[in-house]
């Protein structure tokens, strides 16, 4: 497999012309800030919770139990969908920034299904279907496909998908069509999806629903307790709208839990990491002035900054993580409580 960049990921340019089409996209959110609300701990219903920073307009804050970072106050469902359907920024991804991508972003499409093939062979070798939450435009199922691992792969996506796949079938649906499913999956995927969702509980109380009872759900979501992020706060690609919940290893184990899960397996198999740190440092000489150890490491060669990216990997703090839990339990989920 080829080693992926961040240049393969995050093209030039691209992020910065995303992010001026999102600051226009949140200027018209914010004209119905009054009906935006303001509640405690979406992961662990904590009301311990405390203002963080502002970005882009929205008001972050931080939770004193778990250390979720997560917007509030919040835009309500209703809102957050209608942005998501009128965002000129996510169109601009998907009709413009995407396409001329796709080929370079797909070894991360086919690490995906390397990694779910190893966590399938772990923990549910005898997976016979899956579903996928929010496809997107389908790459990680038509990797999947080159598998011999599933007979049924069924994919879910609010945008209209046409991918002309006997192998794969579409449902066109955010998460909340799965209320009227009666089908249950050996294998649920949400890749890159429940930092972007509200109530994640609601989230949650459907995924079971869809599981068979010894089934597995496979999550990726951004670690923000990792030191890319926590270093380089909104200047990390992990805080933008409409990343709403930012988890951490600690509080998505909490969600997970209260909704009935149990986790099998975390990781945060990030290599990405230093690269960044180091692009970022290249283009402000003085970023780290206050964090000498941090770049005294990055400065060293690629021998000890690759030492150093395999050490943030195997202790929960690359900056995104990887999440395989299972149902056990009642489902305790319900609306995040109001401050
Ligand atoms: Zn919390």
């Amino acid at each position: 497999m080829n080693k992926i960049k961040v240049k393969d990921v995050h093209h030039p340019g691209v992020a910065e012309e995303f992010d001026r089409l999102t600051v226009n996209d949140i200027q018209k959110l914010l004209t119905k800030r009054d009906q935006f609300v303001d509640t405690g701990c979406p992961a662990c219903h904590s009301l311990n919770v405390k203002s963080a920073f502002n970005y882009q307009g929205m008001d972050y804050r931080r939770c004193c139990e778990c250390e979720l970072l997560y917007v509030s106050p919040a835009p309500t469902e209703a809102l957050h969908l209608e942005y998501v359907l009128n965002s000129t920024a996510m169109k601009f991804w998907r009709e413009i920034a995407n396409p001329g991508m796709r080929e370079s972003r797909r070894p991360m499409y086919q690490e995906r299904v390397e990694y779910a093939k190893k966590i399938i062979q772990r923990f549910k070798p005898n997976s016979k279907n899956c579903l996928e939450v929010g496809a997107g435009n389908g790459e990680f199922a038509q990797e999947l496909t080159n598998e011999q691992i599933f007979n049924e792969i069924v994919v879910l996506e609010p945008q209209e998908l046409t991918l002309n796949m006997d192998s794969i079938e579409v449902i066109t649906g955010g998460f909340e069509e799965l209320e009227s499913h009666e089908r249950t999956f050996d294998v649920v995927f949400a890749w890159e999806l429940i930092e972007h969702i509200l109530e994640p509980d609601q989230f949650l109380r459907l995924v079971r629903k869809v599981m068979n009872s010894d089934g597995i759900f496979i999550i990726s979501t951004p670690n923000e307790n990792s030191v890319e992020t926590r270093t380089l706060g909104t200047d990390s690609s992990n805080i933008i709208f409409d990343h709403v919940r930012l988890y951490n290893p600690v509080a998505i184990t909490e969600l997970l839990s209260r909704n009935g899960f149990r986790v099998l397996d975390i990781s945060t198999p990030g290599l990405l990491d230093v690269e960044r740190l180091k692009q970022h440092l290249d283009k402000k000489t003085d970023l780290f002035s206050d964090n000498p150890a941090l770049h005294f490491l990055l400065m060293q060669d690629d021998k000890i900054t690759a030492a150093f990216q395999n050490y943030l990997k195997e202790n929960l703090h690359s900056s995104h993580m990887r999440v395989v839990a299972t149902i056990d339990g009642e489902w305790k989920g319900s609306k995040t409580p109001v401050l």
